[in-house]
């Protein structure tokens, strides 16, 4: 044989020597983008990310499924337990031993008000709440908060390095994260709500934290309008990588996956599977009060893992998922409207990115196409078998202002329980819809009452206010006022370099 047919055999045995000794990484769990241009990062660069660099967001390249004897295994553990299994399905071992793992969810956890963090509820006319408002800033979002935040200082100190996350907020999101991460020593936060657009409690929650790495900004506009110079500030390439700087709303990949736990837990509180055997697993209903969809969409794929979940969005008039679920119609319309349940005051349910991605058997192509579409023109048809596919993994339901007052009503004359508006959009439902006898069916409550007294006194009940809240009158405030006619981008920016300078010239932050 000649050298020249001999060298590729060399190198094909050197690859394939390459390809044994990697197997165990090649096996671990890698993200892709719905969009179809980015293959094989991993959790560490996905938590660190926002979209994919090709405009997408972030999936686990294969879904793990969940066997029904691993489900009845876990019949046993508690919610903080389970947040620890569905993470290590999606975080290889490697990243973060199992270990380290439950520390990070224990120490994330600890801070909430119940014992297991999470608690359902039962209530007459069959109606189970699972309550997940026990957290700092009494809203669903301190769930997932707390646990990436934990797993980003874990990363930031093991690579001895900051980051400086950058949160528009409609109301809960900006304080959920600076509550998650005030207490951390490798981050820093600079935070923007709308000024006056947001509930005095939520203001409150945000405004009393005086930390040195919490910086709040109340600007005078909509949440719109806060997006214009965030988004120009995470286009510049040169001031992410020296800053570290990143986001934290639920396009971030780890966000959801703690959501899968919420549903899990669900399954199995409520479904009675422990009693079972054999493959045929009892269903269980799951009503989402849904803004950004991310909760439905961690709901969609533990479905797609193999729990028999029946879920319904439900969406307050800004309807577009409801629209898109009844007639195939993704378009936004011309506004928003403001309603009682200002959290899901959303017109994109951008996470629907991912269903449509897992609904479509993950085709990249018609993803891009669709959203690239959607993007250019905020409308948008679903293709039929999509649409299809989409009526079978979730139904759907859109209620108006008198619909959420109805519905805090009821629940309360009938049970003395008082549920936030967001909550009320689910409860309404189930109202609406009985359930039939051997059926279950559980509502999220996404938030606590307590953060919404305007509401609460609109529907003519009072509520007793937490200690928690009530402490938020007297504390000490600080935040900056942006003024419409200031350059929010350019204070925005000096502000960012202002703490780059603080935490030292060496200071080394997060680059990807
Ligand atoms: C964020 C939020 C929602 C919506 O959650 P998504 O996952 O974006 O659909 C619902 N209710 C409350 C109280 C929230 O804060």
């Amino acid at each position: 044989m000649s050298e020249g047919t001999d060298l590729p055999n060399l190198e094909l045995g050197r690859c394939f020597c390459n390809i044994t000794l990697l197997q165990p990484d090649t096996d671990e769990m890698q993200y892709c983008s719905t969009r179809g241009g980015v293959y094989g990062w991993n959790f560490h660069d996905v938590l660190f990310s926002g979209y994919a660099p090709d405009g997408g967001m972030f999936m686990p390249e294969t879904i793990p499924s969940i066997s029904p004897a691993t489900l009845r295994s876990w019949c046993s553990l508690s919610y903080r337990q389970i947040v620890c299994e569905v993470c290590s399905l999606f975080i290889p071992e490697q990243l973060i031993p199992k270990r380290d793992l439950e520390d990070l969810v224990s120490s994330a956890l600890s801070k909430f008000s119940v014992p297991d963090a999470v608690k359902m509820v039962r209530l007459k006319s069959s109606l189970s709440i699972l309550e997940l408002f026990h957290g700092k800033t009494l809203a669903f979002k301190d769930l997932a908060m707390t646990c990436t935040t934990q797993f980003l200082e874990y990363f930031l100190r093991k690579d001895n390095r900051r980051a400086i996350i950058l949160v528009g907020t409609s109301g809960d999101t900006g304080s959920s994260a600076i509550s998650s991460v005030c207490d951390l020593s490798a981050v820093d936060i600079v935070v923007v709500f709308p000024r006056g657009r947001i509930t005095q409690v939520q203001e409150r929650q945000m405004t009393t934290h005086i930390e040195d790495n919490v910086h709040v900004f109340a600007a005078d506009g909509s949440s719109d309008e806060i997006d214009v110079p965030l988004r120009k500030l995470f286009a510049d390439q040169e001031l992410v990588n020296r800053y570290g700087l990143m986001s934290l709303n639920s396009v971030n990949w780890s966000r959801i996956l703690v959501q899968i736990a919420h549903f899990i837990y669900a399954y199995l509180q409520l479904s009675g599977v422990q009693d079972t055997d054999g493959d045929v697993l009892p269903a269980v209903e799951v009503v989402v009060p849904t803004g950004g969809a991310g909760n439905i969409t961690a709901g969609c794929l533990v479905k797609h893992m193999g729990v028999p979940l029946d879920l319904v969005a439900m969406v307050n008039s800004n309807d577009t998922l409801h629209r898109a679920v009844q007639s195939g119609d993704f378009s936004m319309t011309d506004s928003i409207k403001q309603t009682l349940a200002p959290a899901i005051d959303i017109q994109d349910p951008y996470n629907m990115e991912r269903v449509f991605w897992l609904l479509s058997g993950k085709d990249g192509a018609l993803v891009k196409n669709m959203m690239e579409q959607f993007q250019d023109t905020h409308t948008l048809s679903l293709p039929e078998t999509l649409h299809k596919k989409l009526c079978s993994v979730m139904c759907s339901g859109s209620v108006s202002d008198e619909g959420i007052m109805e519905a805090i009503k009821r629940c309360w004359e009938e049970n003395q329980y008082l549920v936030c508006p967001h909550t009320a959009v689910g409860v309404w439902h189930h109202y609406h819809h009985p359930v039939l006898h051997g059926e279950n069916r559980c509502c999220v409550a996404t938030a606590s009452p307590a953060k919404f007294l305007e509401v609460v006194q609109k529907a003519g009940l009072t509520i007793d206010l937490p200690d928690s809240v009530k402490q938020l009158e007297t504390k000490e405030t600080r935040y900056k006022h942006l003024e419409r006619s200031e350059n929010w981008e350019k204070a925005l920016r000096e502000r960012i370099e202002a703490i780059g300078v603080a935490r030292q010239q060496g200071a080394l932050f997060y680059k990807l």
